[in-house]
C-alpha cells in the first residue's frame, strides 16, 4: 500500500465514529472555541475522481460552482489531509465562522476600482533589489521552521507569531511612523501579524504583500512536528527581507505598504479572509495585493511562476513584467484551484491580487504538510527564494508611488 493510499485510509476511518472512539487516533487535537463551522468547496473539484472518497455528505447550501458543508472545528485538519493528499494543495477549501458568511461567500463580490499599473521606479528599485541577502531569508525560514509547529491551534503556533511580531518591530523601529501589530481572531488564539508603513501622499491607499505564518502536520496534531519550512516560513521570509531592505534604505512610500503574516491558512484560509472582509466593511483601498505561500523548493527550475486562477488578470500581468525588469529570472504560469491560498480571500472580496509561487503546481514541494518539509528538503539554501524578494521589493516599490510622470508606461 502506498503512502498516500495509506493515508486516506487512515483518514477516512478516522471519520467513523466508532474508529474516532481509539485511544491513539485521531491524534489530539486542541480545539477552537466555536466548533460549529462551514467549509466550501468549488463543485468541479468534487466532481474530479480524486475526490471519490470525500469524506462528508450532505451539503447544507449549494449553488452551481460551490457546495457548502457543515462541519465541527476538529474536522478542518482532516479535510486540509484529504485536499493534500488528493489535488496537492496546500489549501483547497475555505472555512466560514457563520453559516451566513458562507452564504454571503456565494454571492459575487463587486471589484473595488482599479489603479493603473506603471512601470518607472528603475532608478528607485534597482539599487534596493541589489541588496537581497541570500543569507537573511535563509535565516528567517531556520527560525520559523525552528518552532515544533505553527500550527494555528498549538501553544507553539502562537509563538510563532510573537517571533514574528518581534522581529518585524525591529525593522518597524527604523521607519517612522511604521508599526508591527498583532491582528487578534476571535475564534482562535493564533494571530496574524501586520508591519505598516505609513503612506506620505496617500496613506489610506494601501499595498498589501503577505503570506500566511502558521503551519501544519497532515493529522493536525497539535504536538506533531510541522517545521513548515517552505510552507511557508518560505514566504514569510521573503517578505521580512523586503521588508528589511525598505527600512534600511531610508526609502518612504506615497500610499501605505503593509506586510502581513497570516494566521490559520492551512484550515481553510481563516486568518487571510477576516481580515480581507474587515477592510472591505472598513472601506479601505487596497490597490494591490501579492501573495507568497511557498517559494523555496525548485521543482520546475529557475524562476517564479504567476498563478493565473483567482487572481486579478492585470495585476498579475504587471507582476510579470515587474519579475522581467527586477527579479532576474523569467515568469511562468500556472493553476492551483479553489482556495489554495490567502490571494483567493481577497480577490473574493473585490481586491486585485496576484500571486508568485515557487514551480508549477505539478512541481511544487511533496514534502510540505509534514515532518520532512525542512530547509534541508529544498535546497539546505534559499536561493531559489532571491527572485522573489526581489520582486516584493519591486511590487512595493512601483505599487506604493502615486502619481507618475506624464508619459510613461
Ligand atoms: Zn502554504
Amino acid at each position: 500500500m502506498n503512502t498516500r493510499s495509506l493515508s486516506v485510509a487512515l483518514l477516512l476511518s478516522a471519520l467513523s465514529p466508532a474508529r474516532a472512539l481509539d485511544a491513539d487516533f485521531p491524534p489530539t487535537i486542541v480545539p477552537p472555541a466555536a466548533a460549529d463551522l462551514w467549509v466550501s468547496f468549488d463543485k468541479t473539484d468534487l466532481a474530479k475522481p480524486e475526490a471519490a472518497e470525500f469524506p462528508l455528505s450532505g451539503p447544507v447550501l449549494s449553488d452551481e460552482r460551490t457546495a457548502v458543508y457543515k462541519v465541527r472545528a476538529e474536522m478542518l485538519p482532516l479535510l486540509s489531509q484529504f485536499m493534500h493528499e488528493r489535488f496537492n494543495r496546500c489549501g483547497g477549501y475555505l472555512t466560514h465562522d457563520t453559516m451566513t458568511a458562507a452564504r454571503a461567500s456565494m454571492r459575487p463580490t463587486a471589484a473595488v476600482p482599479r489603479i493603473a499599473y506603471t512601470l518607472d521606479q528603475q532608478a528607485t528599485v534597482a539599487p534596493l533589489v541589489a541588496g537581497v541577502r541570500e543569507e537573511n531569508i535563509r535565516g528567517v525560514i531556520s527560525a520559523m521552521a525552528a518552532h515544533n509547529n505553527r500550527y494555528y491551534a498549538s501553544p507553539t503556533g502562537v509563538e510563532a507569531a510573537r517571533w514574528l511580531r518581534g522581529r518585524w518591530s525591529e525593522l518597524a523601529a527604523k521607519i517612522p511612523g511604521a508599526s508591527a501589530e498583532l491582528f487578534a481572531h476571535a475564534s482562535w488564539k493564533q494571530p496574524s501579524v501586520i508591519l505598516a508603513i505609513p503612506g506620505s501622499e496617500n496613506p489610506e491607499e494601501i499595498v498589501v504583500l503577505g503570506g500566511h505564518l502558521d503551519s501544519i502536520n497532515g493529522w493536525g496534531n497539535s504536538a506533531a512536528r510541522a517545521p513548515g519550512a517552505d510552507d511557508n516560513a518560505s514566504g514569510i521570509a521573503v517578505l521580512t527581507e523586503a521588508a528589511r531592505i525598505l527600512a534600511e534604505s531610508g526609502y518612504r512610500p506615497k500610499r501605505t505598504i503593509q506586510f502581513i503574516g497570516y494566521a490559520a491558512e492551512e484550515v481553510g484560509l481563516r486568518g487571510s479572509q477576516e481580515i480581507a472582509a474587515k477592510y472591505a466593511s472598513g472601506g479601505k483601498k487596497v490597490v494591490g495585493v501579492i501573495q507568497y505561500d511557498m517559494s523555496n523548493f525548485a521543482g520546475s527550475g529557475e524562476g517564479i511562476f504567476l498563478l493565473t486562477d483567482y487572481v486579478d488578470p492585470a495585476l498579475s500581468a504587471f507582476t510579470a513584467r515587474l519579475i522581467d525588469a527586477y527579479a532576474g529570472v523569467k515568469s511562468y504560469t500556472t493553476k492551483c484551484g479553489y482556495g489554495c491560498s490567502d490571494h483567493a480571500s481577497w480577490t473574493k472580496k473585490g481586491f486585485p491580487a496576484a500571486m508568485a509561487f515557487e514551480a508549477t503546481f505539478d512541481g511544487s514541494n511533496p514534502a510540505i504538510h509534514s515532518e520532512r518539509d525542512t530547509l534541508a528538503s529544498s535546497g539546505g539554501d534559499a536561493s531559489h527564494s532571491v527572485p522573489f524578494a526581489k520582486l516584493a521589493v519591486a511590487f512595493a516599490v512601483e505599487l506604493a508611488k502615486t502619481a507618475p510622470p506624464a508619459g510613461t508606461n
